[in-house]
């Protein structure tokens, strides 16, 4: 690709950072662990952290440790990344899709509301794109329910939403640190909540059921391999360092985007002025405006990619993989599917040039009127 979809922005910083741990015997569970836990709960503003190998991990654990398990049902969006659905699934509990809001794409209160039934036990909100859902009524259909909040923040780092942290507002939390997020450990991922018998249980499942309290060889439960190295946690810890500046140059870009884009009629531009909300800029996604339906949005994006220019069709909503056919059939979500069906992500990342996002806009141009004049 001329213009990658994403790129991770990683510095001597960074690179000193992990190599400084290469020099020393403690790979693992160490003082960098410590660090980034510590620096991630203090910037979301919850008293506790524990880092995992990744988001998807991190979601198991919540799910487990929240006790949801066979025939619970949770409520979750469809048009999102595969991780969130799947993680239910291993504790057998069982997906329960809902359909979003067509200007935010994030799950609508309503549909979350009618979806309830005797069975559920926790919503499981994401913040799509970076954009915080609508936490003061989530918050509230929860409290009357008695349900249990999983935020997957895990493309929402340092989003607010009426002055708070995304991840600081449910039962328990989730961060993804994989190199296409705005910080990254390689992989990796982060738990955050308020709740310390939850802090703690989360803790001990990461790490083959071991208590802190207990010696090394005592498994007080079933556990898991879901720790996350030393040399992740310092790379991760040295980004986090970095978040404030990471984060205006993401606006900066998403601001740069709009400008060039401004004039295609054929698009529909992300909103960048929410009131309330402080988007964290994850990936930057165009939709093709539902007046042009002739506009295949596939033949665009294999334009695209052919320009040299990586773009992707975020997100394939999950009731429609095969790996969800069982679900195909119940899931009746017309906005997602309608919604799924014409978005690009376009390139997106801090180093990205002004000259970069010019060739986009003038590719997605030149893409747009040869489709039309077929
Ligand atoms: C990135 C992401 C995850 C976690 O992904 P991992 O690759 O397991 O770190 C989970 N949910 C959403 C919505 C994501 O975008």
């Amino acid at each position: 690709m001329t213009i990658p979809l994403s790129s991770p922005d990683i510095t001597e910083a960074e690179i000193e950072a992990v190599t400084a741990v290469l020099r020393t015997s403690r790979l693992s569970l160490g003082p960098q662990m410590e660090a980034f836990e510590d620096a991630i709960a203090e910037y979301i503003d919850t008293p506790h952290a524990i880092a995992v190998s990744s988001g998807t991990a991190g979601l198991h654990l919540c799910i487990k440790a929240l006790g949801i398990g066979e025939g619970d049902e949770v409520i979750v969006p469809s048009f999102t990344f595969i991780a969130a659905a799947n993680a239910l699934r291993y504790e057998r509990a069982l997906p329960v899709f809902v359909d979003i809001d067509a200007d935010s794409l994030n799950m609508s209160p309503a549909s979350i509301e009618q979806a309830i039934t005797p069975k559920t036990r926790a919503i499981l909100v994401v913040h799509t794109f970076g954009r915080p859902a609508e936490m003061a009524a989530i918050m509230d259909i929860a409290n009357r329910h008695h349900l249990f909040v999983i935020e997957d923040a895990c493309e929402a780092i340092g989003a607010t939403y009426q002055g708070r942290k995304a991840g600081s507002f449910g039962d328990a939390a989730v961060f993804a640190f994989y190199p296409n997020k705005q910080i990254t450990t390689g992989e990796g991922g982060m738990v955050v909540t308020r709740r310390p018998e939850l802090a703690a249980q989360i803790r001990a499942l990461r790490n083959q059921g071991r208590y802190d309290s207990a010696d090394w060889l005592q498994h007080a439960e079933l556990g898991y391999n879901y720790r996350l190295s030393e040399i992740n946690c310092a790379l991760g810890f040295a980004q986090l360092k970095r978040i404030e500046p990471i984060l205006q140059q993401r606006e900066k870009v998403a601001r740069r985007y709009q400008q060039a884009l401004a004039d295609i009629n054929e698009l529909v531009l992300p909103s960048t002025e929410i009131p309330g909300i402080r988007i964290s800029w994850f990936v930057y996604v165009v939709r093709l405006n539902s007046d042009y339906t002739e506009i295949d949005r596939d033949s665009i994006v294999t334009t695209l990619t052919g320009a040299g220019i990586g773009c992707a069709r975020y997100f394939a909503p999950i009731h429609l993989q095969p790996s969800y056919a069982a679900w195909r059939n119940s899931a009746v979500l017309p906005v997602t599917e309608a919604q799924a069906s014409r978005t690009i992500a376009l390139p997106f990342f801090n180093r990205i040039t002004e000259e970069d996002i010019a060739q986009v806009g003038n590719a997605l141009r030149t893409a747009l009127l040869q489709i039309q004049n077929r």
